[in-house]
């Protein structure tokens, strides 16, 4: 009788294997959720007069108020309220008033293989004080929407991209801004992680006022996360860019002196430099910045000549690493018969580090004779408008053949001492 009872409690194979399959079936049961019936919900259509409901939303986004109205405004979906937040917050750290935004077309059907429609819409704004940027207005530039239609008719932005001129920088991801004392970096997406913006910023700041003592413009630097954004930021191709550290430019790409100006890092270059490079870059593009340079149309050699003069100031590397290429280039050809010209200095341009490096040594050279404040006189009576020929007659006594020709004497002379 025991060994009955003992046997009548072992589950037999049959009946595990009867159970494994219960089992199974309600796990699939439960995995494609058959009671569901918007399981994969098709995307809404899009109607004919879709074009006219964007365009009524973009002027309610345009006077919106308040968060709560421009998430509103934004649309009803997870993804239009996460970019209307993160939209709002940017302004409200930029400070960013007198937006306006102007529905021009789309709202087309069938544009976008995952059902979303896109439209065109014209942006201008104006930075505010917590920015450290200019305040005034910005030229328009063009934005592409990316819409999600709803069941209502109504339409969710779920993105921003890129459309022709400068992306405003509000609209260009997840923005931090750090404050220093002369120094503003605005940080998109976690910006550029592998280099110490802020404290680089600081430096190139104090470098710059320590030379230039009639500076008076703060220093913003925008760091965005990838290359693409950074090329976005200053309406350039990726590629165009794609062998530069930083720019400065204005921020809307305007040609106005009054512009708000700024230096964009492109990570894709500015990450894999050494601390001592990316540096001299800044410190370079900060003089740019903060002598209001970047609209004017100085002399090229005096511009980037000036520039690397107050980046490479203090700078204790031998004159192999901070002018090989020319030093290198002067052994072998002899010294160049003119000062740099624009064309020189064409960004894509093979030997681009040499043309630099040659505008540096006319700035070395003047500065050892005259000093920083002969120096600085000169460079700031040319961006003043004075012509070249005749600053250099007034700061150094000298004519530009002069200086030319003392300039090709101290190439050569350089380039023996160097190995
Ligand atoms: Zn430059």
């Amino acid at each position: 009788m025991a060994d009955d009872s003992a046997e009548r409690l072992r589950l037999s194979p049959n009946l595990i294997a009867g159970a494994i399959l219960v089992v199974l079936a309600i796990a699939v049961t439960v995995w494609q959720q058959p009671w569901r019936t918007d399981a994969t919900p098709a995307k809404p259509v899009i109607s004919a007069n879709a074009g006219a409901v964007i365009s009524a939303q973009i002027r309610e986004l345009d006077n919106a108020r308040s968060e709560t109205e421009f998430v509103s405004a934004a649309g009803g979906s997870k993804d239009s309220r996460a970019w209307a937040k993160e939209t709002y917050a940017n302004i409200s750290l930029l400070g960013a008033t007198d937006i306006e935004l102007r529905f021009v077309s789309g709202g087309d059907a069938g544009v976008r293989a995952d059902g979303a429609t896109e439209a065109t819409v014209e942006v201008s704004w104006r930075p505010g004080p917590p920015s450290g940027l200019a305040e005034r207005q910005t030229k328009q530039a063009e934005v592409t929407l990316v819409l999600d239609p709803l069941k209502n008719g109504a339409f969710a932005i779920r993105a921003v991209e890129h459309g022709a001129g400068a992306l405003p920088l509000w609209l260009a991801g997840k923005l931090e801004l750090s404050r220093s004392e002369g120094a503003t970096v605005i940080s998109i997406d976690g910006g550029n992680a592998d280099q110490s913006i802020a404290e680089q910023a600081n430096i190139a700041y104090d470098d710059v006022s320590k030379v230039v003592t009639t500076a008076t413009d703060r220093l913003v630097v925008v760091s965005p996360h990838t290359g693409p954004r950074a090329a976005e930021m200053v309406d350039q191709s990726t590629t165009s860019i794609g062998q530069i550290a930083a720019v400065t430019t204005t921020i809307d790409g305007s040609t106005s002196a009054k512009a708000a100006t700024v230096v964009v890092l492109n990570p894709a270059v500015f990450a894999t430099m050494d601390t001592r490079a990316a540096q001299v870059v800044l410190t370079h593009e900060a003089t740019h910045l903060m002598t209001n340079a970047t609209t004017s149309n100085i002399e090229s050699w005096v511009a980037e000549g000036f520039a690397d003069y107050v980046a490479l100031h203090d700078d204790r590397a031998s004159l192999s690493v901070s002018a090989g290429q020319i030093l290198r280039s002067v052994k072998k050809d002899g010294a160049p018969n003119h000062l740099p010209t624009a064309a020189d200095f064409g960004s894509t341009q093979h030997g681009l580090g040499g043309t630099y490096e040659s505008a540096w040594m006319i700035f070395r050279m003047l500065g050892a004779r005259f000093g920083d404040k002969d120096v600085l006189g000169f460079y700031n009576a040319v961006l003043g408008g004075t012509p070249t020929a005749k600053a250099t007659e007034s700061a150094f006594g000298l004519s530009v053949a002069e200086i030319t020709r003392d300039w090709r004497a101290y190439l050569v002379k350089s380039a023996s001492m160097t190995s």
